[in-house]
């Protein structure tokens, strides 16, 4: 792949290539034929001239990726040697309530990253590799027209006071998708210019090629965090805590408004005084204009019983932590399926310490929501 430098009057510098090159090393395109018919499939098509190109009938389907959970061995590979390319079908914008008001018909979905936790990975099947839609243009429009049609914000909530907020980033991680395509920078400028709404998205990957976008306010990046020795376990193929925390000050300097994402919060013995440890070394290294603007949402684990079977078959050390059944109970999620979360006092404890401890330490940073 040739990697994308943006030219940039201030110097910052993209993905490093070696970091690239250990996440994503495609060699392997599956295509829906549509997306010849599209500048940004072209464009991405000639980005990997040695690719195995393989033609599918919909991105939905491909059941040696999607349907084979003997694949968990390989998930990795597939991850970063397998990309996806198709054409968004159906354009909505779905409302929500608690990171956004809207969530964006998606640019993408699947990620490279292969966080434990991540429901992804059950929506579309085990290996779950990047699946890029290239009719952005058509996304963009849908936006504008979605966008102008609610006007201005009469309310303020918690999500914003000002602006409706479209999270651009459900269904994958942007920083990432960045590496691919233009698709989050052509996200990043139309909401520059939209006059009454914000883009957002969560990240556990740092890809400095990102402050180059000019989002001039209208893109808030929420950086996900937990302790470092935690991320190890759980969050693989991500950028280390430390990198995260130290890129906050430098994407709030290039005009993002910058978040932190506490998610999940996993308890384990010990859990409390390691957050303390993480909220110390934000306080130290934040600048006081990062400070300024700073914010958290708070999100406890959920985990969900068919994940857990699968991840047994390539991390069983994690479920060790994940799956606490004398500590956890059911529920059903909106779309019906089966998920644990911590017991519903216990829980209640686990969110009452950790806002306690967060607000100690951390006073300037309202917490936008915790559950
Ligand atoms: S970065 Fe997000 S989308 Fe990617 S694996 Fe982790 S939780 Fe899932």
């Amino acid at each position: 792949m040739t990697l994308k430098l943006s030219e940039s009057s201030q110097g910052y510098q993209a993905l490093q290539p070696d970091t690239l090159h250990r996440l994503l090393n495609i060699k392997e395109i599956y295509y829906e034929p549509a997306v010849n018919d599209y500048t940004r499939g072209q464009e991405i098509l000639s980005e990997y001239p040695d690719a195995k190109l393989i033609e599918v009938a919909s991105h939905w389907k491909i059941p040696e990726l999607h349907g084979n959970s003997e694949l968990v061995e390989d998930w990795n590979r597939i991850k970063r040697t397998v990309l996806v390319l198709g054409v968004k079908k159906s354009l909505q914008c779905r409302p929500n309530c608690r990171s956004s008001d809207f969530v964006a018909p998606s640019h993408a979905n699947g990620c490279a990253i292969a966080c434990v936790y991540c429901y992804n990975a059950r929506r579309k099947g085990y290996a779950n590799p990047i699946t890029t839609f290239v009719n952005i243009e058509q996304i963009i429009r849908y936006l504008e027209r979605h966008a102008t049609k609610q006007g201005v914000k009469q309310e303020p909530n918690q999500v914003d006071p000002t602006y409706w907020v479209y999270e651009i980033g459900e269904n994958s991680d942007c920083s990432v998708d960045a590496a691919i395509c233009d698709n989050v920078k052509d996200l990043v400028a139309l909401f520059r210019h939209l006059p009454h709404a914000k883009a957002t998205f969560a990240t556990k990957r740092v890809n400095r090629d990102l402050l180059n976008y000019d989002p001039q306010g209208k893109t808030r990046i929420r950086f996900s965090l937990m302790p470092q020795s935690m991320a190890q376990v759980v969050d693989i193929r991500t950028s280390s805590i430390a990198d995260r925390i130290a890129a906050v000050n430098d994407f709030v300097e290039a005009g993002y408004e910058v978040h932190l994402n506490f998610a999940p919060v996993i308890h384990y013995e010990g859990w409390l005084a390691d957050y303390e440890q993480l909220f110390r070394q934000v306080d130290d290294t934040l600048s006081p204009q990062a400070k300024q603007q700073l914010q958290a949402e708070v999100i406890f684990l959920t985990h969900n019983e068919e994940l857990h079977e699968v991840n047994l078959g390539w991390h069983p050390q994690a479920e060790e932590i994940l799956w606490r059944p004398e500590l956890q109970e059911q529920k059903y999620s909106q779309t019906g399926g089966k998920n644990v979360r911590y017991k519903r006092g216990f829980k209640g404890q686990l969110v009452e310490q950790f806002c306690r401890q967060l607000r100690q330490q951390l006073p300037y940073c309202n917490i936008r929501y915790a559950f």
